[in-house]
């Protein structure tokens, strides 16, 4: 795909997650990436609405200018929005790049993700935000929520969204890849929302859809003493399973 056309599955993606009838978010609220080279990405500009959002509302910036700040332990807000300007292809352009481009810089280095979405579902943050989200989300409960959103999340307790969030989130999801040897599908931040990393534009909506999905399931489980989480040997046989294997690559539009 050339530039343009990744623009364009990039509006289409962010439309459709911002699509009113998906309660993912309203107004403002998230934010969406896609990488379009090896130096550059496309990350939705501040003050715009993914419902609404078309091609002129992305701002192209590079990966080395926005990924240094993660090492800039002093940055202040000022400072942060520098760097992102600066940081801008077109530096002449009037859009400024959303608030959270370092997470969005920093997951779409990760092998194999290509987009990315961040949304705000209620049914998602209903949990996000309760007493007990920790454990409520500490388990797998389908076998389809396996195949789109993976073996577990990346979860982090609330930090300050911007560069205190990206660098937190940063390290966590290194971890993750330590451990597991491949990216999370799936972020959940306490208190604030959901990210999906996805190879497709595709992708990327399908993991949204199936956390929102898994989400209301778990909601559901409360009538009825509880979830009953699928065991760690459960949930490695999905995820290994080569039908089960051929039905991700078909999901995520690679097959
Ligand atoms: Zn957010």
């Amino acid at each position: 795909m050339d530039r343009n056309d990744i623009l364009a599955s990039l509006v289409s993606m962010s439309n459709e997650l911002g699509d009113p009838r998906n309660d993912f978010v309203i107004l403002g609220e998230g934010n969406t990436s896609a990488r379009l080279g090896e130096d550059t990405f496309a990350v939705k500009a501040s003050g715009t609405s993914l419902c609404s959002i078309h091609a002129g509302q992305f701002v192209e910036v590079s990966f080395e200018g926005v990924l240094a700040l993660l090492d800039r332990e002093d940055a202040g807000d000022e400072d942060v929005k520098t760097a992102l300007e600066a940081a801008r292809v077109d530096s002449a352009s009037p859009l400024r790049p959303s608030v959270e481009t370092v997470l969005h810089a920093s997951l779409l280095s990760l092998p194999g993700v290509n987009y990315v979405g961040h949304t705000h579902p209620t049914a998602v943050n209903s949990i996000l935000c309760s007493v007990n989200w920790r454990e409520a989300v500490s388990g797998r409960m389908f076998p389809d929520e396996i195949v789109s959103c993976g073996i577990a999340p990346v979860v982090v307790e609330y930090v300050d969204p911007g560069l205190p969030l990206a660098r937190e989130l940063h390290r966590r999801v290194r971890d993750f890849m330590d451990g597991v040897g491949t990216p999370p599908r799936v972020v959940l931040m306490q208190n604030h929302g959901m990210i999906a990393l996805g190879s497709s534009p595709t992708d990327v909506i399908s993991i949204t859809a199936m956390s929102v999905k898994a989400a209301r399931v778990l909601a559901g489980t409360q009538a009825f003493g509880g979830p009953h989480f699928l065991s760690e040997q459960n949930v490695l046989r999905i995820h290994s399973r080569p039908d089960e294997l051929y039905r991700m690559k078909q999901i995520r539009g690679q097959a």
